[in-house]
């Protein structure tokens, strides 16, 4: 069995202290036995509780670093077929008590931290790829299945996903449907959300139900599958996925430059996609990132690679080539890709930087191409202006045709020591870079999600659009209990106090 590593030790004993949410109320031991009825795994273990009370949301590191979880499951229940996960929902939801999925628990923004108590349901049983259609190229596979374990299965088969999320070893399949992930391949493959094309999912409403994946594209009424794609566990639990899949890439080309500016670099990756070509990867760092990641002193570095039939590589590489040389770039060695590449499945070493003294965290963002310069400028003058930032600095990390994500990454000292004041330094690094993103019209998410930490953001987010979402949500959930707490739905167990 795979299991991922949480970002900072916390011992058992975090089972015995206040967490920092909750308390949820205690089980009745009558539906302990119920859920050990349907369940072969079934769990009320101090460390049990612990590693299912938290994810990798980097404020959880600094609350551990005092011997603090987020939150305290009553039981931790880990099914073993889908029909048990319909069965434990269906329990949960006439019983009136809490049900919170989570799988690799490699969420950034408490998504999985069980805010209420109740049951943890622990997805990582659920694993393994159902089957391969390789002349139709699909992929049935299990929600739980850990990305390295569904690229072994696919590469022996002579495919790939082509989902490649800096999370890869840490996070499954479910988890990346429910948070609309995108992998570093995305200007090449899609985010996950253009991978799917069915799901199997439980809900509280309708029991285990199938979306989509019969035929490539259909005009049978709204696409179900998208409503729950990005419902980060709120509307049904994903139990299985049919995602499209490519055959291994036949070849693969690099390629690195220099520009002046971050906004010239931006714009030649506008040139480049309205050309029509998609370079998997096509990131831009700004000077602070260039010098901290790649030792390079002259300019914001602009990484490339590709990969897929040669032919169709050479012409990307080639359109590239004239819109970098047309701009101006300077031509670096190819192989500050490779290093890139070494390197981008890399861990941060949050509870190091905790223990040091410091918060940190990163914040993606996306964009039209014609929002992008303002957002970079006013979010990284915005962050320096927090009492207590150290460092502030930004990449572009995905781009498309219509515009791209920027990654923020900030480091402050809160300028007192104590809790208190390390969540105000945290909330308030985070609403800069929110602030400036929606007064520019951005997406206040690329791929990270809502979870707990951008809750507070979604009515303004969404507006109207959130009254579809909680009417659905009514609909699909009428008691309210998966993953209450969090996308800023209304929380029948009563509101959360997020710092
Ligand atoms: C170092 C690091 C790097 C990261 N890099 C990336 C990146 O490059 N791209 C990216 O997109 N993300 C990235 N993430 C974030 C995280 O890995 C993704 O959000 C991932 O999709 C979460 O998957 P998981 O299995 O860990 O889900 P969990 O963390 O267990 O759960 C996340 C959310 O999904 C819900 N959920 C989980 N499984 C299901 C299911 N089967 N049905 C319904 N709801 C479910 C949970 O309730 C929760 O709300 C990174 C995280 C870390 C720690």
């Amino acid at each position: 069995m795979r299991r991922s590593p949480r970002p900072a030790p916390l011992d058992a004993g975090a089972a015995r202290r206040p967490a920092r949410f909750g308390p949820g109320p205690d089980l009745d031991p009558d539906l302990v036995a119920r859920l050990q009825a349907i369940c072969a795994s079934v769990s009320v273990t101090d460390d049990d509780r612990v590693d299912a009370g938290r994810d990798w949301w980097p404020l959880s590191a600094v609350w551990a670093h005092d011997g603090t979880a987020p939150a305290l499951p009553a039981a931790v229940c880990r099914p073993g077929s889908a029909g048990e996960v319909a069965e434990v929902v269906d329990l949960c939801s006439r019983s009136g008590v809490a049900v919170t999925p989570f799988a690799g628990a490699s969420g950034v923004c408490g998504g999985s931290v069980p805010v209420h108590g109740g049951v943890s349901l622990d997805l990582t049983g659920l694993d393994g790829v159902v089957g391969i259609d390789a002349d139709d190229l699909l992929v049935e596979v299990r929600a739980g299945t850990f990305g390295p374990d569904l690229e072994a299965r696919l590469g022996a088969a002579g495919l790939t996903l082509g989902h490649w999320p800096q999370s890869f070893d840490l996070s499954t399949v479910g988890g990346w449907l429910a948070c609309r992930s995108a992998g570093q391949y995305s200007t090449r493959y899609g985010k996950i959300e253009d991978m799917v094309v069915g799901l199997e999912v439980a809900t509280a409403a309708a029991g285990l139900v199938r979306t989509g994946g019969t035929a490539p594209r259909s005009a049978t009424g709204p696409d179900l599958t998208q409503l729950f794609v990005g419902s980060e566990g709120t509307l049904g639990v994903i139990t299985s996925a049919t995602l499209r899949v490519h055959p291994t890439a036949a070849a693969e080309r690099r390629s690195a430059f220099s520009f002046d500016s971050f906004d010239a670099g931006l714009d030649v990756c506008r040139r480049v996609l309205r050309r029509g070509a998609t370079p998997a990867v096509l990131r831009l760092y700004d000077r602070s990132e260039s010098a901290r990641n790649f030792d390079v002193g002259d300019g914001c570095l602009l990484v490339v690679v590709d990969e897929g039939d040669p032919v169709i590589v050479d012409a990307t590489m080639t359109v590239v080539d004239e819109e970098a040389g047309r701009a101006g770039a300077r031509r670096r060695h190819p192989e500050l890709a490779g290093a890139w590449l070494e390197r981008r499945n890399h861990i941060p070493p949050i509870a190091d930087l905790v223990a040091a003294g410091l918060v940190v965290d990163t914040v993606e963002v996306a964009a039209r191409w014609s929002a992008l310069a303002a957002i970079h400028r006013d979010a990284v003058e915005r962050l320096h202006r927090v009492d207590g930032t150290v460092a502030a600095s930004v990449h572009q990390s995905h781009a498309y045709p219509d515009g791209a994500c920027l990654y923020f990454t900030f480091a402050g000292r809160a300028p007192d020591p104590g809790r208190p004041a390390a969540e105000s330094y945290y909330r308030q690094a985070f609403d800069a870079v929110t602030e400036v993103t929606r007064s520019h019209g951005g997406s206040i998410s690329h791929h990270h999600g809502v979870g707990l930490n951008r809750a507070r953001y979604l009515p303004a987010a969404l507006g109207r659009s959130l009254d579809v979402l909680q009417r659905v949500k009514v609909a699909l959930d009428p008691a309210g209990v998966l993953n209450p707490g969090k996308l800023g739905l209304d929380d029948p167990f009563g509101t959360v106090s997020v710092p």
